[in-house]
């Protein structure tokens, strides 16, 4: 840094320049620092300038809108486990899925999205891509029907698999045959797989976006999104992010990158509780169908076999026909352990009550019972059972 003599001077501008730079002696933390930063202070007019220079390519400390070490930590953590060349961060999850359309598409373009997506992903077809002629059409979640929907403008193939909800499972390695035959972008929401139970980029696909706000922070205390890309991709996105201005909070990345280290850890906790529980549901009068690509009955279950290392909490269930919303509702709010909420991938059990028919336009959930989606947390599976137990009474009632 710089080693320049001040010059004498007054406790006003000693208290500015003073306790900048700590010398101590000492070993390291076990973890990165939180580096809050928006100015980045340089040696000479010199190296401002090779950075400058360098920075659109390289990954620079630059200025705090560019990101900062403790972003640069959790980056090189999620291309890890995603096997990417670089990673982008942004504030939501639901960010990083906008950035990655304004990155790739234009106006004229057509982009086939999956009917398994996250539902606000539709909204933002709706209200952005539409009015910026970037057209959209759904794809069956199995995505059978993705091959006949491909047009001449069609640029990406959006997929979620896993997909939300239900958790609908496609043939991410077939699709990305026929992306690149064809020379399109194959994008995936990697939310459920965390980089850790399903890893699209080993797959196939080219760009794989997580929200992090879900298992990668763990503690419902965070938002984040994160997109991970090949080195061929890489470009557009990165330079997309620059020009909107794209980063977020050392602190939230410090939190992220915490929560992060115990990933495999808890999965492994909130699998195995999932599945007692997923179990015990099919056993269940009241229930039609439980969701869980790990259950053999699932109609994805083969392709998880072959493409997953394992589930996670989540698991959905369809009770039978005879029970309508207001009884549905009535289960949920019998619940004493389970909180009612959206989002998931905190280390405590959630329920909410799913609308399947506003969720897809390809698939018809017309017909069918209500939809049930519970995050499995790390409590006392036995515990969650008997609470659910208490649900199924109250829907009776
Ligand atoms: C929650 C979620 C998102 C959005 O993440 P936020 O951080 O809540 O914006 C995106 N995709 C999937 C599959 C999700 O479950």
């Amino acid at each position: 840094m710089n080693e320049k003599p001040l010059p004498a001077s007054s406790p006003l501008t000693r208290l500015v320049h003073a306790g900048k730079q700590p010398a101590f002696e000492g070993g390291q933390p076990v973890n990165p620092p939180v580096v809050r930063a928006s100015t980045v202070l340089f040696d000479s007019t010199a190296q401002q300038h090779a950075m400058r220079a360098r920075r659109s390519e390289e990954r620079l400390f630059t200025y705090g809108a560019r990101g900062n070490p403790t972003n640069f930590a959790l980056e090189d953590l999620v291309s890890e486990l995603e096997g990417a060349y670089r990673t982008r961060l942004f504030p939501t999850g639901l960010a990083a899925i906008a950035m990655t359309l304004l990155s790739y598409l234009k106006p004229g373009d057509h982009v086939l999205m999956s009917d398994s997506v996250y539902e606000p992903a539709r909204k933002l077809v709706d209200s952005f891509l539409a009015p910026y002629n970037i057209r959209c059409t759904f794809f069956a979640a199995d995505g059978s029907d993705v091959e006949e929907k491909i047009e001449a403008g069609t640029r990406m193939i959006y997929a979620e698999c896993p997909g939300s909800l239900v958790y609908e499972m496609c043939d991410l390695p077939q699709l990305a045959r026929l992306a690149r035959a064809r020379g399109l972008l194959l994008v995936a929401d990697n939310t459920w797989g965390s980089g850790c139970q399903y890893r699209p980029l080993a797959l196939g696909a080219d760009v794989s976006i997580m929200a992090a706000t879900k298992y990668l922070s763990g503690h419902s205390d965070v938002m984040m999104g994160t997109v991970a890309t090949t080195k061929q991709a890489w470009q557009p996105l990165a330079e997309r992010s620059d020009a909107f201005g794209m980063t977020v909070s050392p602190d939230d990345a410090y939190l992220v990158l915490r929560g992060a280290r115990s990933l495999a850890a808890r999965l492994a906790m909130h699998e195995g509780n999932a599945l007692q529980v997923a179990q015990w549901l099919q056993t269940r009068s009241e229930v039609a169908t439980v969701f869980c690509p790990a259950l053999p009955s699932h109609p994805g279950h083969a392709l998880w076999q072959r493409d997953c290392t394992g589930t996670n909490g989540l698991i959905s269930f369809e009770l039978n026909k005879d029970f309508d919303k207001a009884a549905a509702e009535r289960l949920i709010d019998g619940l004493a352990l389970f909180g009612i909420g959206a989002s998931w991938g905190g280390y405590e059990s959630l329920v909410t009550l799913a609308n399947m028919r506003r969720a897809r336009s390809v698939a018809d959930w017309s017909g069918r019972g209500q939809v049930i989606r519970l995050h499995i947390g790390l409590e006392d599976p036995a515990d969650l059972m008997r609470d659910l137990q208490q649900g199924f009474a109250a829907l009776a009632a």
